[in-house]
């Protein structure tokens, strides 16, 4: 075994090393997911009349959405709202102060929003139509095949 060759294995290992680290860094955490009764409504809102300070969306999780349309919209208390979410109420609570950090930052920092599905749940297969922006779920004849307002079949799932 020549110097030349345990130099490259060192630097092998070393390389795979760091993609494992690298890796590592960013495997999310085996979160419990958290139950919504339905995606919002919109994929985004952006601010107009103004000048952008940042061109970085703020992500808004449906869970956060969920969080504040029960305490705020709903006026549930942060023990009914975990309830219905099937989480503990510190979880809700510190899911509760994300969701209004963040629309905070996109108001203040006149950020645009975007939703993602985040680590939520539903107990319905929602169902977003390209054609009418519809969003649906299968309920009475709708199979989820065709959007049941405009009839489009350029139809995609919101949700897992
Ligand atoms: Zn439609």
């Amino acid at each position: 075994m020549n110097s030349c060759f345990i130099i490259s294995q060192f630097f092998l290992i070393e390389n795979i090393l760091i993609i494992f680290a690298a890796n590592y860094k960013y495997m999310p955490r085996n979160k419990r997911l958290r139950k919504i009764v339905a995606p919002p409504r919109f994929s985004g809102y952006k601010p107009y009349g103004c000048r952008p300070q940042s061109s970085i969306p703020v992500e808004l999780f449906f869970e956060e959405y969920e969080a504040l349309k029960l305490a705020d919209y709903k006026m549930l208390n942060h023990e009914q709202a975990a309830i219905l979410m099937d989480i503990s109420r510190a979880t809700f609570a510190r899911i509760y102060e994300n969701a209004r950090r963040k629309i905070a930052l996109a108001l203040v920092e006149t950020r645009e929003i975007v939703t993602s599905t985040g680590s939520s749940y539903t107990e319905k297969k929602w169902k977003l139509c390209n054609n009418c922006h519809a969003r649906f779920n299968k309920s009475g004849n709708n199979t989820l095949s065709a959007c049941p307002l405009c009839s489009s079949e350029n139809t995609v799932h919101i949700n897992f």
